[in-house]
């Protein structure tokens, strides 16, 4: 069968790749598998390490149908594969359910690597990736004391931090 990582209830646009999913002309029988939980706090993305990630995702995402998974193939198809925590973890779901074989199809496959971390260029320590509020741009935070960190307050942006 096929199936589609998991929509988050947030997604635009909403069932992005369950959409995908049935879009896809294949003689295969479709089955959404996955869910997220609609209770979901805080972003893959603050999750800086790949175990971290896989956490994040196992927490909220769970194999919520009611197909018989025992000795299947399952082809899981995704948008993007970016640290390849989303990939691991939903493969390790369907073989903890019993199924046979996983094929992993992503469209897109980031060349570079995701930044997870940088070091501070004023005074060496690791920074963080913070979102920026007003429009979610990504940057490097050397973060300082009032924010529980311990570093100098630099801040850079990704692209030249
Ligand atoms: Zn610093």
């Amino acid at each position: 069968m096929i199936t589609c990582v998991a929509d988050k209830a947030t997604t635009k646009p909403p069932r992005k790749m369950a959409t995908l999913l049935h879009a896809l002309d294949v003689g295969l029988p479709k089955e959404e598998l996955f869910t997220w939980s609609p209770n979901v706090t805080g972003s893959i993305r603050q999750e800086k390490k790949r175990a971290g990630r896989m956490e994040f995702i196992k927490r909220f995402v769970s194999l919520t149908s009611q197909v018989e998974l025992r000795d299947k193939n399952v082809v899981i198809v995704d948008d993007q594969y970016t640290t390849g925590a989303t990939t691991m973890s939903h493969i390790e779901m369907l073989l903890d359910a019993g199924v046979r074989n996983v094929l992993f199809v992503a469209l897109f496959y980031l060349t570079e690597e995701v930044p997870i971390e940088n070091t501070c260029p004023r005074c060496g320590k690791p920074t963080r990736i913070k979102y920026r509020k007003r429009d979610g741009a990504p940057f490097y935070n050397c973060v300082p004391p009032d924010y529980n960190g311990t570093g100098c307050g630099w801040m850079g942006n990704l692209a030249n931090g």
